[in-house]
């Protein structure tokens, strides 16, 4: 594993007494960019995470579209340059994850796996969706992954099949070919979604073949994969395709379940926010892969992060000049 952890932060509990002006929930770029201006702000900031920085962009090898790297990062590194900031400007960092227990938004401080604030950034992002097929969940880490990065290293030289066909399975199965010796596309449309840019990159590669309009349908292998079962869409028979690993990038899912009935959902549990960033519940936001929005890249939840945190700066400085002006009266 190539992520960064959090080594030696205080266990949850530890900030239990204290209420911090700004509590961001979820350390990927949106979470983080929110404790960099929070705490340039001079809001008494933290950031509660399960222990990896960088949420999803710590997975990806290279990220090549976030300004100012014109060679472009790799994930972990930019992770760990923005934790860094983070930390030397002032914000902390908690060990912990928001769940349903110990969890109240609603009231004027709030609690998230019981530290309190006063106010709160939803950044959680979005955790790679499951295919739902037989072998799926049963070879996870022993030839199924969702992470090239992390993975990819075990495959030098052998067969992989990527599945998907957005922006991540692209640019993933680009980078697994050069470590192994074969990678097979498998996407259910005759077209990929991802970016022109990328499918260009990808098919001007010696190693990589493509399967359009193929669904998979079964993992097989006992202790690890040996083939892929995928069918065509018109119902055509079944074809076994050998591979070593199988890298699924089909999608993410908003990591939001904590939260039904809290804040607005959409109908694909992203949570719903004005132009701030704001949610329906005073004095809490969202920002990031989480937020129902156009567009998921790095430097759009960078800037989702910063607005949240202006705002809820901005909304904490209103609190505090009404409260001013109600004990002066
Ligand atoms: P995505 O854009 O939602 O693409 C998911 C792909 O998986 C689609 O091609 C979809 O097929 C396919 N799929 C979905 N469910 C499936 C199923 N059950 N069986 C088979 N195939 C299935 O997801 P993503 O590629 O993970 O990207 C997520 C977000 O991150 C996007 O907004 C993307 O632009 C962004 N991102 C950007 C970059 C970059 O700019 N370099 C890199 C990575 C990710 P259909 O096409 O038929 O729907």
């Amino acid at each position: 594993m190539i992520h960064r952890e959090v080594k030696g932060l205080p266990r949850n509990g530890a900030s239990e007494e204290r209420v911090w002006d700004l509590l961001v929930v979820g350390g990927g770029p949106a979470g983080l960019t929110a404790a960099i201006y929070g705490a340039r702000a001079g809001l008494d900031t933290a950031v509660i995470e399960r222990g990896q920085m960088g949420g999803q962009m710590a997975t990806a090898h290279r990220v090549e579209n976030y300004p100012g790297f014109p060679d472009g990062i790799e994930g972990a590194e930019l992770a760990a340059r923005m934790y860094e900031q983070a930390r030397r400007l002032g914000a902390e960092f908690l060990v912990g994850e928001a769940g349903r227990k110990d969890l109240d938004l609603g009231s004027p401080v709030k609690t998230v796996a019981g530290h309190r604030a006063r106010r709160v950034v939803l950044a959680t992002g979005a955790r790679p969706r499951r295919l739902g097929i037989p072998g799926e969940e049963r070879l996870l880490g022993r030839g199924v992954s969702y992470c090239a990065t992390c993975d990819g290293p075990f495959f030098r030289g052998r067969r992989v099949m990527v599945i998907g066909g957005g922006d991540s399975a692209v640019s993933e199965a680009a980078f697994l070919a050069k470590l192994a010796s074969k990678v097979i596309v498998v996407h259910r449309r005759d077209r990929f979604r991802a970016a022109p840019a990328l499918v260009r990159g990808l098919l001007a590669l010696g190693n990589v073949e493509t399967m359009m309009g193929r669904i998979p349908v079964e993992i097989e292998g006992d202790d690890a994969v040996r083939a892929v079962t995928v069918r065509g869409p018109a119902g055509g028979p079944p074809e076994k395709v050998e591979v070593d690993g199988v890298f699924i990038y089909i999608g993410l899912d908003p990591e939001t379940g904590f939260l039904e009935g809290e804040v607005d959902l959409d109908r694909n549990g992203y949570i719903i926010t004005d132009r701030a960033m704001r949610t329906r519940l005073p004095g809490v936001y969202a920002a990031g892969d989480v937020r129902a929005k156009e567009l998921r890249q790095v430097v759009t939840a960078t800037a989702d992060g910063a607005l949240a945190a202006m705002t809820a700066e901005r909304d904490l400085a209103e609190e505090e000049h009404q409260r001013r002006r109600t004990n002066g009266r």
